[in-house]
């Protein structure tokens, strides 16, 4: 029992934290986007509150299945000395820093580009990545809103990473911000950044709600998470969507002709 009690707390733990990081992150850029006058999801009040809810509970359903490999992960680390999580800044580390997170990002995104393909294809649709698309348009609440097959795939590679490539655990700490913020913020139903960053080498590179917003929209395109690279290797980009209405807010991009060859 006391090998495995450190297991059964740290994992309860993280599941609690991912759970309260949800609400946390969801919750603000929500209010953040409604206080601006913007109205993320359906416009017809009945339906975006019955899709609000749903993507709550798919999402906290997620939650505890992501903690769960987070779970041994930190438990790895803390309590094992399993993973490859480092706890030592020195020189050889501080030069690492950078890279080792822009590897886990390349990485993720990877994962996530190739596993976001192959569920659209229309025998895993149905069965695993409709849950997602339910949310027409989605709000900052469909963030985690995934089936439990889909949520078990995203929660498994930074664990899997974190127990094969070094990494200190600040720059962990920044690579699971990052995935938490972009998860949020590219379903909120708002450009948060600029125009001209958004239209400019920015955007080019780098996923925001204007390109992740036109895969929810037309389903066949834009299936990166972080950056458009695989997307405009493979010829799956078609460029960004502008966002109608009161949505259009201050900083709306342009909507730009497709960058893919
Ligand atoms: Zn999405
Ligand atoms: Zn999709």
């Amino acid at each position: 029992m006391d090998f495995y009690l450190p297991l059964i707390i740290g994992t309860a733990q993280t599941m609690l934290i991912v759970i309260v990081r949800y609400f946390a992150a969801s919750g603000g850029f929500a209010l953040w986007t409604a206080r601006r006058g913007i109205i993320a999801g359906p416009a017809d009040p009945i339906r975006r509150r019955r899709q609000v809810s749903a993507e709550i509970r798919w999402s906290i359903l997620s939650a505890l299945i992501y903690g769960l490999p987070a779970g041994l992960m930190l438990a790895g680390w803390r309590f094992y000395g399993l993973t490859a999580i480092r706890s030592d800044f020195g020189l050889g580390m501080a030069l690492w820093w950078l890279p080792s997170i822009a590897l886990y990002l390349f990485l993720h995104d990877s994962w996530f580009y190739w596993t976001h393909r192959w569920m659209h294809g229309p025998r895993l649709f149905a069965r695993v990545h409709a849950v997602h698309h339910a949310s027409k348009p989605p709000t900052a609440w469909a963030a985690m809103s995934f089936s439990p097959l889909e949520a078990l795939s995203g929660a498994l590679l930074i664990p899997v990473l974190a127990c094969l490539i070094p990494i200190h655990w600040s720059a962990l700490g920044v690579v699971l911000t990052i995935a938490t913020v972009m998860g949020v913020t590219n379903h909120m139903g708002w450009e948060m950044f600029p125009a001209r960053w958004v239209n400019g080498a920015f955007g080019r590179h780098i996923i925001t709600a204007s390109h992740h917003e036109e895969h929810h929209k037309r389903y066949n395109c834009n299936y990166g998470l972080y950056f458009r690279f695989w997307d405009q290797r493979c010829g799956t980009d078609r460029g960004l969507a502008s966002f109608p209405g009161p949505a259009m807010g201050r900083h709306a991009p342009e909507l730009t002709a497709s960058s893919a060859a």
